[in-house]
């Protein structure tokens, strides 16, 4: 097997010159030629790029990053609450989830990589995302022995018009690859254990408040038995402001979970949502602390 492993090494590189050759094809990121046979159309370079977020000076609970502030925008204050720093809103109104963690933070390449994925429907880069949403996954604490897995789910047109589910895809591989990362860890997959009642219109419009209102019901448990009495990690794409890993959360306890975790690829930091300034920051307290 090792022997193969070694041969098949030292063909593939004449094997790539040659096909990268005659089937030239180029990063759908960063435009250069692909040097070596890939599955998915995503150079090495594009690949190195997509480091974690660093872990210091992130809230505890929902990985807000901490201490954020310049002129623009008031400094937000840390609170000591045990022994982890949360950010302003948990401290003023806890979130329903145990806690949220993010792979990256959802800008430069890995926005573009999720768009490729998302909108552009290039489903072969969900192998190798799954794996970083795994990592993310893996580094979130207090975690129970047993854990059903879940997906945030899409609507069932805009599924259909998109031809999959871009979440279900990722959490699959995630859970594939977190099955390896965790062993200690028993993992029931029911990815799709969560409905979605109804389409929503885009959030990305949408002030904090907005879009709580939006989401409001949208969620259903499709087979409370696969959650009832279980702690649930929820997995995702994106985390923006929260409001859907809130009312997902709360659908599920609602149904019967005892504790829900929350895993995505990526997160908007500060920066990303800072165009909402602080009176949205105030409405999202006010609409998580009816939550809770
Ligand atoms: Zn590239
Ligand atoms: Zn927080």
């Amino acid at each position: 097997m090792a022997a193969w492993r070694a041969v098949a090494r030292v063909l593939r590189s004449p094997v790539d010159a040659v096909s990268c050759a005659i089937f030239p094809s180029r990063c759908r990121l960063c435009n250069q030629y692909l040097l070596h046979l890939s599955a998915a159309p995503v150079c090495a370079s594009c690949w190195h790029k997509l480091l974690p977020q660093p872990k210091s000076n992130l809230c505890g609970l929902c990985g807000e990053q901490l201490g954020w502030g310049d002129l623009r925008f008031p400094v937000r204050s840390t609170v000591e609450s045990g022994s982890v720093s949360l950010c302003e809103l948990c401290e003023r109104a806890k979130p329903p989830f145990q806690q949220a963690v993010a792979y990256g933070v959802y800008e430069h390449t890995l926005r573009a990589l999720i768009h490729l994925l998302k909108y552009e429907q290039v489903r072969t880069v969900a192998r190798r995302m799954g794996a970083l949403l795994a990592e993310a996954a893996a580094g979130l604490e207090n975690l129970p022995s047993s854990l059903v897995v879940a997906a945030v789910p899409l609507h069932a047109t805009r599924e259909r018009e998109r031809g999959f589910n871009q979440t279900v895809l990722l959490a699959g591989h995630a859970l594939r690859e977190l099955r390896r990362l965790r062993p200690d860890l028993q993992l029931h997959a029911a990815l799709r254990a969560l409905g979605r009642r109804r389409e929503t219109e885009s959030q990305a419009r949408l002030t904090p408040h907005q879009r709580r209102k939006n989401l409001r019901g949208a969620f259903y448990v499709a087979s409370p038995e696969q959650i009832s009495g279980r702690a649930v990690l929820l997995l995702d794409d994106i985390y923006t402001t929260g409001a859907t890993a809130r009312e997902c959360t709360r659908t599920l306890l609602q149904a019967g979970a005892a504790r829900v975790f929350i895993a995505t690829l990526a997160r908007s930091q500060r920066e990303g949502v800072a165009f909402w300034g602080s009176s949205a920051a105030a409405n999202l307290a006010v609409a998580n602390s009816a939550i809770v």
